[in-house]
């Protein structure tokens, strides 16, 4: 059986991560600084706290290196001559396959504060995670890059490749520190026989993830102001409505992940839909599904880039595409954050 560590397994896509590798049949184990908010209760044996189904999950801060090491530490197999794989102490083992999702991140209302937190917690967590895995002797390393790392775009422009990265200009410092983070990652990946593979997510959407408090992305939030609001109501978004997104649902994003890592591919690619569409297409598609009659007043905050729009060429390369359109993600979504909506009241 395959053994996975899944960094971030207490968030939005690590946790569905973890189900996608149980549902392959790996032992997985989920690491994170915080307890998973919506995954079920865990299943015993488990250290720490609850971890979605991961088979074990501990609580950990991948800031410290010496967290990283006890996250990427198995005890010994049974069988001797299976001790001590290149870098790992007598006694220990590590993982066939590391998926890093770790990340101090939130939407563009988060990033756009918190600049120091996210270029700080996310470099340390990404170098001391490579580092640390291609020392230990992992086989083979995820990195989650993200779209945050081009320039920002016209609404009429071609697409761009993995390679128009470079000159690089990313509207904030999320996308900065990515951008290194895959340059450290490729790095361990030419100095160590660790394969190293590299996803550059396009906006993420579903359920189990992040749907209010401050760190909530676009779809989440609409979401919940639509679920909030009476039916005949007002509800506030962010900008115009014209900037132009590709929305991804998670379960098409990881299985892109899965089917990557397995993959000989290498170098950054990028993973998103092919449904390019304008945030008010997006605002229309939550009131559409809600069945409500809402109204939408734009107001100035902070949208990000104008426009996005890439090539998926390498990832289809390899036979994957995207199954779910907005509209149908969008209605999984959305009764999920009605039912958090609901429950909250409940609890108020
Ligand atoms: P998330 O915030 O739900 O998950 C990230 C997890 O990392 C959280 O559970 C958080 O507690 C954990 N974490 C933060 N600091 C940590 C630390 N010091 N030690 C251990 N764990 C720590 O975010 P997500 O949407 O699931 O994103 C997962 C990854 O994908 C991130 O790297 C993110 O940058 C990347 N990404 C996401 C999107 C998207 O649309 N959601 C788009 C592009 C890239």
């Amino acid at each position: 059986m395959k053994r996975a560590l899944v960094c971030g397994a207490g968030g939005f896509i690590g946790g569905h991560l973890v189900k996608k590798l149980k549902r392959e049949g790996y032992w997985v184990r989920g690491v994170d600084i915080k307890p998973h908010e919506f995954a079920p209760p865990p299943v015993p044996p488990n250290i720490g706290g609850p971890g979605g189904q991961a088979d074990e999950f501990l609580l950990l801060d991948l800031r410290d290196p010496q967290n990283c090491r006890a996250a990427l530490t198995l005890p010994a197999p049974r069988s001797p001559q299976l001790w001590g794989v290149r870098g790992a102490g007598v006694g220990e083992s590590t993982f066939d396959e590391v998926y890093q999702l770790a990340a101090d991140m939130g939407g563009m209302g988060f990033i756009s504060v918190a600049e120091c937190e996210v270029l700080r917690n996310n470099a340390l967590i990404n170098i001391h995670m490579a580092h640390t895995a291609a020392e230990m002797g992992v086989a083979r390393y995820f990195f989650s890059s993200s779209v945050c790392i081009y320039r920002d775009m016209q609404p009429d422009e071609p697409p761009l490749t993995e390679d128009d990265a470079i000159p690089a200009e990313p509207d904030n410092e999320y996308g900065w520190e990515k951008l290194y983070a895959e340059r450290v990652a490729m790095a361990y990946g030419r100095r160590y026989p660790m394969k190293v593979r590299i996803a550059r997510f396009e906006n993420c959407y579903g359920s189990e993830g992040t749907w209010n408090g401050g760190r909530e992305k676009a779809p989440a939030a609409i979401c919940r102001k639509v679920a909030e609001a009476e039916d005949g109501g007002t509800i506030e978004v962010w900008g115009d409505g014209t900037a132009i997104r590709v929305f991804t649902y998670v379960d098409d994003l990881v299985d892109g992940i899965y089917t990557l890592m397995q993959s000989d591919l290498e170098g950054p690619v990028n993973l998103g839909s092919d449904e390019r569409v304008t945030v008010a297409d997006l605002v229309r598609t939550v009131i559409e599904v809600s069945g409500k009659r809402i109204k939408v007043k734009y107001v100035p905050g902070p949208v990000g880039v104008h426009a996005r729009n890439f090539s998926k060429a390498r990832i289809k390369s390899l036979g994957w595409e995207a199954k779910v359109s907005l509209k149908e993600g969008v209605a999984q979504t959305y009764l999920w954050i009605e039912a958090q909506v609901k429950a909250a009241r409940k609890t108020e």
